[in-house]
């Protein structure tokens, strides 16, 4: 029984008059009302800087949830001797104990914490009651779950013994702490990051995206009811650069897991890399970055499974998905019945707050972002090779709203049929149907991405060829599907390029990469 695959966890409907939906709706108001003050956690013990933060709606931006207290260098070197301190009594856990905290956790969070997080999620980074379930219900508990399979998996594969001798390869956490960066958009992310390296022995070292504290800060409280030891996970939010430049001046750095934007992994790899003779060990390095997702449309493509996809993968939680549709490639020969198809669906989209369960969008995450996503929209109206053929408009006077858009380009290599927007933004370029061929190749040279890629058709053989030629432009590469959405043990997530290191999320492929193993011979 120890080593049985888990189940997925089913998803809750929210249908009008259900259990779920009563507790949920109570939750969110209750939350909604009531300003929080959210300290760090190191050793386990709260600690307050004073040097605060905010964590507002995103849907309606006066509205404050809570106050963060920010780290700072007295916090962060706190943080780090606490997790070298933990580190002692975690290593004498065996495996077995460490999972059950984990498993634990996965059922709190099944059961008493669900409507939290899920509320949490809702408000704090504006997330609509479906996309809330499958991100901080749903995949959260399936990364604990399962990681805690895998791992039981990584530690049962020995290697093989002869006549008196015993072989065997002990699976050593690695030597220090790690430092794990997570991202706004899914909380589920933070299921992953932190945890994984601590259910392989690891002591770790958390810095939630500024963004995200508040969601982030009840999984925190989650896993301390579960019975994580203190200073197995502390729990920074604070500004990343100033954490990462001291934590990547630490000799006792041992791993970085990050999720987030590709320039932001690649000076902390280059950070990483002017330390490297400091550190005692060689650090491992896993980062999911950034996709500029595809969808190409064979004209043997079924179109309204097209335009589902190009709706919910470009348009869901706003298109703020690493592995969200940005650009799509349609034959001229079907076109114009797949644009009258997607005008009409998109003008079914309602958007506001996620409080009201039937919109579909809601707002994105900040000014930040608003301002970035507008002005790819606004370049796109200037330009003469390019027209808005759907939304456009972006209001930020209560929330930060932008609605769905759709740019017709003429231009394959237009600015955003190139750049990473992470917004509601889908480039659309119609080429000559008998360019098939041509055409997927122009997509794997258009962007410097390989994250998530879809190919819509309905013959065979073009399926076949798109295999063939995108080989390395998708991590995760869907047939006749959206290619967000991806399942933890159904559909290992991550890509190569430069959208990480491609250390598949929710797999033994990542969790090895927390390990240093130790080989021991034993003769009898
Ligand atoms: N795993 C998510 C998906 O398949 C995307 C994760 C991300 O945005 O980082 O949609």
């Amino acid at each position: 029984p120890i080593y049985e695959m888990p189940e997925n966890e089913p998803i809750l409907n929210y249908e009008p008059g259900s259990k779920e939906k009563k507790e949920l709706k109570e939750k969110l108001s209750k939350l909604k009302n009531e300003k929080i003050e959210i300290p760090l956690i190191i050793g386990g013990k709260e600690v307050r800087t004073g040097d605060l933060g905010k964590s507002v709606m995103p849907h309606d931006h006066n509205h404050v949830l809570a106050e963060y207290h920010k780290a700072g260098e007295k916090e962060i070197t706190m943080a780090i001797k606490s997790s070298l301190e933990a580190k002692k009594v975690w290593d004498k856990f065996s495996w077995v104990d460490r999972q059950s905290i984990f498993k634990k956790a996965a059922e709190l969070l099944s059961t008493s914490w669900r409507s939290t997080l899920n509320a949490a999620t809702m408000l704090g980074q504006s997330k609509n009651v479906f996309q809330a379930e499958i991100d901080s219900a749903c995949e959260l508990i399936d990364f604990l779950r399962f990681n805690s399979y895998y791992a039981t998996k990584i530690y049962m594969d020995q290697p093989k013994s002869t006549k008196g001798i015993w072989n065997r390869l002990e699976y050593r956490p690695l030597e220090g702490f790690v430092f794990a960066v997570t991202p706004f958009n899914f909380t589920s992310i933070a299921g992953n990051l932190p945890t994984a390296p601590a259910i392989m022995g690891n002591t770790v070292l958390w810095k939630p995206a500024s963004s995200a504290v508040y969601s982030a800060y009840f999984f925190m409280k989650l896993l301390q009811e579960a019975g994580l030891p203190d200073g197995v996970i502390n729990f920074i939010p604070g500004p990343g650069s100033k954490i990462g430049s001291i934590v990547f001046k630490d000799p006792n750095f041992t791993g970085l897991h990050f999720t987030g934007s590709a320039p932001t992994f690649e000076n902390m790899w280059e950070t990483i890399g002017k330390n490297i003779r400091n550190y005692k060990t060689y650090p491992r390095i896993v980062g999911e970055t950034g996709g500029k997702d595809f969808v190409i449309a064979h004209e043997s493509s079924e179109i309204e499974s097209l335009v589902t996809a190009l709706i919910r993968g470009a348009f869901e939680y706003q298109g703020q998905k690493c592995s969200a549709v940005s650009r799509a490639y349609i034959p001229d020969n079907i076109w114009p019945k797949v644009k009258e198809n997607l005008i009409e669906n998109l003008k079914e989209i309602k958007i506001g707050s996620p409080e009201n369960f039937t919109n579909f969008m809601n707002a994105v995450i900040d000014k930040e972002a608003f301002d970035k996503i507008k002005s790819y929209i606004d370049f796109a109206k200037e330009s003469n090779e390019a027209e808005i053929i759907y939304g456009g408009k972006c209001d930020d006077s209560i929330g930060y709203f932008i609605e769905p858009t759709v740019i017709l380009t003429t231009n394959p290599k237009f600015k955003t049929m190139e750049e990473e927007i992470f917004g509601p933004v889908l480039s659309i370029y119609v080429y000559d149907a008998k360019e098939f061929d041509n055409v997927l190749k122009l997509c794997d040279e258009t962007s410097p991405f390989g994250l998530t890629g879809a190919i819509f058709a309905q013959d065979r053989k073009a399926i076949k060829k798109a295999e063939e030629v995108l080989v390395n432009a998708a991590g995760n590469f869907y047939i006749n599907d959206k290619p967000t959405g991806a399942v933890v043990a159904q559909q290992p997530f991550g890509g190569a390029r430069a959208s990480g290191t491609n250390d598949k999320a929710g797999s033994v492929i990542n969790l090895l990469k927390w390990v240093s193993a130790r080989a021991i011979k034993e003769n009898f």
